[in-house]
């Protein structure tokens, strides 16, 4: 597979950006709007995908949810609705120096249990077939872009305690079962920074709130109460459910 980015700026538009927490702090500090995604999944391995035990464990943090325990993966992202408040009118980024990681892997993928598709991608057909080798059998060719997509998931695995800080100080305990869809939320800019700056200079986090989940159905929700777990409605006038169900 080769690649050679053309410059359309497509991925610039409509795409919340994960953000490392010094990422969503600056992203917040500059005046951009920060959207909160929560997923979980629980004690009973439920919510878990097939083979994703280690990558999903290792990026969640084990909090409280009734009778059992919920592992939350929680995304910081810039939200992004129509064109990134970065993307200039010549369809450069006007942070290029210091934009975000995931802007620099793009369009490949973080996960490892998902595999890169130009179809899924924004970039045009042409831009696959020019350019330098992207992989060759499995493997990614660009050492440095290897390293940043080691670094984004390292950042996912050494941030989620804080996070998982943060959100609690913003009153954010609802998450949703991973695969069901994402709980979501846009705290206000100022609670967010001050949450942050407060978890980071407390140093060592740990979580103390009981967390709940909300689901799609009521079928699921009767089928995880039964092995314990917390469930709840959304009550928050800021949280949205984004299902990840087919109608
Ligand atoms: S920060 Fe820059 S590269 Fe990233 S989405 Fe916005 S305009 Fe594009
Ligand atoms: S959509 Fe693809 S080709 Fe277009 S700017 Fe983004 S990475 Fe480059």
């Amino acid at each position: 597979m080769r690649f050679s980015c053309n410059g359309c700026g497509k991925c610039c538009h409509d795409h919340h950006v994960p953000l490392t927490l010094s990422e969503a702090r600056d992203w917040a500090a500059d005046g951009g709007t920060l959207i909160v995604l929560v997923e979980a999944v629980l004690e009973d391995g439920s919510g878990l995908p097939a083979g994703q035990q280690e990558h999903v464990f290792k990026r969640s943090l084990a909090v409280r949810c009734g009778q059992t325990r919920a592992h939350l993966a929680i995304t910081f992202a810039a939200f992004n609705q129509g064109a990134c408040r970065n993307l200039q009118s010549d369809m450069r980024c006007g942070i290029y120096e210091r934009r975000p990681l995931v802007c620099r892997i793009y369009p490949m993928e973080i996960n490892p249990h998902i595999p890169l598709r130009a179809e899924n991608k924004d970039c045009p057909p042409e831009v696959w077939q020019a350019g330098p080798e992207l992989i060759v059998g499995n493997q990614l060719v660009d050492a440095e872009l290897a390293e940043l997509i080691e670094r984004s998931r390292q950042a996912d695995r050494d941030e989620i305690a804080a996070k998982a800080a943060i959100c609690e100080r913003l009153g954010i305990h609802t998450s949703a079962l991973k695969g069901d869809g994402f709980t979501a939320y846009l705290p206000q800019r100022e609670a967010f920074l001050a949450a942050l700056d407060e978890v980071l200079a407390a140093g060592e986090v740990a979580p103390q709130a009981d967390w709940s989940l909300h689901v799609s159905n009521d079928a699921l929700a009767k089928q995880l109460e039964e092995t314990g777990a917390m469930i709840a409605a959304l009550l928050n006038e800021n949280c949205a459910f984004i299902s990840l169900r087919v109608a």
